[in-house]
């Protein structure tokens, strides 16, 4: 076992078995907090103010990740939290030296930094696809289906629409040849309309998707998707989705659908997920705050565990931090949560244990185990899954 008791800034000496922690394989990094939407079902408080991570900030992250016992040999860093592309390209740019330097003073060149951008997708243009190229940039989209969905929730701050600027991004990554992915939050009204949904999907070469329910976390204090009856609608909506898909070759892969039959053809079952392993994923917002499990809690603060950050960048190593009684009380209650996921639910394999940050807002503590969004993102994925494989092959077409 690989522990330690050594604690360089830390409070507490506490013996951890850091064989449970790490490698860091994401880290979330919030280039700026200021989005030019203003979405209605938005987790982020201070979306409308731009403040900016310095990029002065970025070598002393990168010397904290590459010095750490938590470092692996390649981790994707994302500029998320806030809406990336309000900054210039050249912030990227800079970025990317920053990050070659770092990688050769630190590790001797041998670790893989792979910079992801989660967008809007309104801004992109020819100057944003050349910086995403020459930066070996990976894009994700946000978008929700066709503009009547859409434009529902993803809306301007002066209410104008925002589906049409997106599709014109989307056309431009196309025509520039430039691959991404597409996250898609699922709300009530997206589940009447399974054909308009995949339709879309399939008519804009839009091969690769991940539905994110509509939750209820930090200001956004209510969903549409909340009880019993939506879950069942969802799985119609899912069941629906996938015979369509499947009719058609499978045009459209659904993260939540991929992921499961990834674990079953490897005959694999999860013994933990990176949600719940601690230094698997680090959050950093703009001034260097860091906590990790779910990025979704490094800005919440709580009576029962005060905040979720960690530490600062500037004064605190990631070691340090992880022998603070801060993390142990985190670490602890995520511990045991685990434990009764393991102990008492059939699709532990094939989850892992779950989200803390959705643990956190429906049960106000990270020590428990279902919810409704794991109902959602794993246990009616699956069921849809199983129950097509227990039909049989599929139609010949
Ligand atoms: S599906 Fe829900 S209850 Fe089951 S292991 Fe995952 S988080 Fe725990």
């Amino acid at each position: 076992m690989i522990s330690s008791q050594v604690a360089p800034g830390g409070a507490a000496t506490a013996e951890l078995d850091l064989s449970r922690f790490g490698p860091i394989g994401l880290v979330v990094v919030q280039s700026t907090s200021l989005c030019n939407l203003d979405c209605d079902y938005c987790y982020l408080p201070d979306r409308q103010k731009r403040r900016v991570f310095n990029l002065e900030l970025l070598p002393v992250l990168l010397q904290r990740i590459l010095e750490s016992p938590f470092c692996g040999p390649q981790l994707s860093l994302v500029w998320h939290a806030g809406e990336p592309l309000t900054l210039p390209c050249s912030y990227y740019d800079e970025a990317t030296a920053i990050i070659e330097r770092c990688v050769q003073e630190h590790a001797n060149g041998e670790v893989l930094i792979e910079q992801h951008v989660q967008t809007n997708g309104t801004l992109i243009n020819d100057e944003w696809c050349a910086c995403f190229r020459r930066n070996r940039i990976v894009v994700g989209v946000s978008i929700d289906g066709p503009a009547e969905i859409h434009d529902a929730h993803r809306r301007f701050r002066n209410g104008n629409p925002s589906h049409q600027l997106c599709m014109r991004g989307i056309e431009t990554l196309q025509r520039h040849d430039i691959p991404f992915h597409v996250i898609a939050v699922v709300t009530a009204a997206a589940m009447e309309q399974p054909e308009a949904m995949y339709r879309f999907f399939r008519d804009h070469g839009i091969s690769a998707v991940g539905f994110n329910v509509e939750e209820q976390e930090g200001v956004h204090t209510s969903s549409s998707m909340q009880g019993q009856q939506q879950e069942e609608r969802y799985r119609q909506f899912l069941q629906h989705f996938w015979q369509l898909s499947e009719a058609d070759g499978h045009p459209v892969v659904l993260r939540e659908f991929q992921q499961v039959i990834d674990l079953i053809q490897r005959n694999q079952r999860l013994n933990q997920n990176e949600l719940n392993r601690p230094y698997s994923i680090l959050s950093v917002d703009w001034q260097g705050n860091f906590s990790t499990f779910d990025p979704e809690l490094l800005s919440v603060s709580s009576e029962r565990y005060g905040s979720f950050n960690l530490g600062n960048i500037r004064d605190t190593s990631l070691l340090a931090a992880a022998h603070t009684p801060r993390f142990q009380q985190l670490w602890g209650d995520v511990a045991a949560g685990m434990q009764r996921c393991q102990s008492g639910c059939d699709y532990y394999g094939l989850c892992g244990g779950g989200m803390g940050s959705n643990k956190f807002w429906e049960h106000g503590t990270l020590d428990c185990s279902e919810t409704s969004a794991c109902r959602f993102r794993t246990q009616i994925p699956v069921q849809v899954l199983l129950e097509r494989f227990e039909a049989g092959p599929p139609p010949s077409r």
